[in-house]
């Protein structure tokens, strides 16, 4: 029998960063992914200031340049192919190639001892939550504390009668025809999401954010609105922002990242969600063996309930903001308050300075109390 303290089960954002926080206290762990590093993931690669500075702050060893490869303060919303806005950020957004960025996390995680184990698919019959024990063709592996970090999948959750929700992103890549170094936001095209281009180095990445139910609309987007020629289509789950029952798991057992469900549900952004996770997850099994008991799940969920109520809150805010005829006004809205366009950007999405609930009253109390302006 191989043993670990922890057994993470993927090894993208959520569970290297949480392999990470563990090596570094000491305690003895692996990571089994089902692919070999350095991987692709579809994903936009927007990174945000609040990411860029976890990454800096948890893994100084990690410089930016090996993973960030370009930065824009240009963002340009668009409502049903007409410009609403066209503003410059203060604070600029960061591009990634998630090979890059998951790559040198993974990198880190084994520089600190920890041990990766590349295509080893763990299937839910190969998990014995009795006997803490993966059952491989490699040999038995046990664990007192299991991390589920395998992205928008059951594995887990179908163990333990959890039915997580998800939305549909279509991602493609385009060739860049210009030097235009635009963060492009289209709203009103598909279901309860949004469609984007992302500039990248010497492409951009085209995609969009969708509820599931229904026809997608996908194709005619890039075809009537990004009119670019697109290559190496493909789909892939996000978290769609309704809660995973979470408490239903044993105390031994955490769910990092998307497996969680932790996405922001109304701009899609999950890196950030996925680092911040992984992180308090090392630091309630930490928690939890230095106090001698085995209440890993229940301080794990006390710590993660600020995340839990902002994307509750914002799923809230998502169905009342993509409803059509409240997104047309807002449209509307927005491009006679750059200001609040801008504070949105700032402030929530960059910074996160404050949940869902408070934003608008933020707002509202520094814009017309303070007189404060953005923009
Ligand atoms: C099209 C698209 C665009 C996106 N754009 C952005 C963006 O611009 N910015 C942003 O912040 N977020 C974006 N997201 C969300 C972001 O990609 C995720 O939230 C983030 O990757 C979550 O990290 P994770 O570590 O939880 O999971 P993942 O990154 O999915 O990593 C999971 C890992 O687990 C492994 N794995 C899966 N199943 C198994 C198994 N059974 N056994 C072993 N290993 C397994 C996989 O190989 C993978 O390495 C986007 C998502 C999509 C789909």
């Amino acid at each position: 029998m191989i043993k670990y303290a922890v057994i993470i089960i993927g090894g993208g954002p959520a569970g290297a960063m949480c392999g990470i926080g563990l090596q570094r206290a000491g305690i003895s762990t692996c990571i089994f992914d089902k692919a070999a590093f350095p991987r692709d993931k579809l994903c936009g690669g927007l990174l945000t200031k609040k990411t860029v500075d976890m990454i800096q702050h948890h893994c100084p060893e990690i410089k930016p340049e090996e993973y960030v490869v370009e930065e824009t303060n240009s963002v340009a919303f668009y409502y049903q192919n007409e410009p609403i806005i066209h503003f410059s950020t203060r604070i600029p957004l960061y591009l990634t190639e998630r090979t890059l960025l998951d790559d040198s996390l993974i990198k880190l995680y084994r520089n600190l001892g920890g041990t990766v184990f590349e295509n080893e698919t763990i299937r839910a019959h190969q998990i014995d939550p009795g006997s803490r024990t993966i059952h491989l063709d490699t040999g038995t592996y046990h664990y007192e504390v299991l991390i589920g970090a395998y992205g928008c999948r059951s594995l887990l959750a179908r163990l333990h009668s959890i039915d997580p929700d998800h939305s549909f992103c279509v991602e493609g890549t385009a060739d860049k025809v210009s030097a235009e170094k635009t963060v492009t936001i289209y709203f009103g095209h598909v279901r309860s999401g949004y469609g984007w281009d992302f500039p990248k180095k010497d492409h951009s990445t085209v995609g969009t954010l969708e509820e599931t139910k229904g026809d997608r609309i996908s194709g005619s987007f890039f075809r009537d609105i990004i009119k670019k020629d697109m290559h190496s289509i493909r789909g892939a789950l996000i978290p769609s922002g309704r809660k995973v029952a979470l408490k239903k798991l044993r105390q031994n057992v955490l769910l990092v990242g998307d497996a969680a469900g932790f996405t922001d549900p109304v701009t899609g952004e999950g890196i950030y969600y996925a680092l911040l996770s992984g992180k308090i997850a090392a630091e309630s099994v930490q928690e939890a063996i230095r106090n001698g008991n085995e209440k890993y799940l229940d301080d794990y969920l006390q710590k993660v309930r600020t995340i839990r109520k902002n994307i509750r809150d914002a799923n809230f805010l998502k169905k009342i903001l993509y409803h059509p005829l409240v997104l047309k006004h807002f449209m509307h809205f927005i491009r006679r308050h750059r200001s609040f366009a801008l504070f949105y950007v700032e402030e929530m999405v960059s910074q996160y300075k404050y949940g869902y609930k408070d934003f608008l009253f933020r707002y509202l109390r520094r814009r017309f109390i303070k007189g404060e302006r953005w923009g």
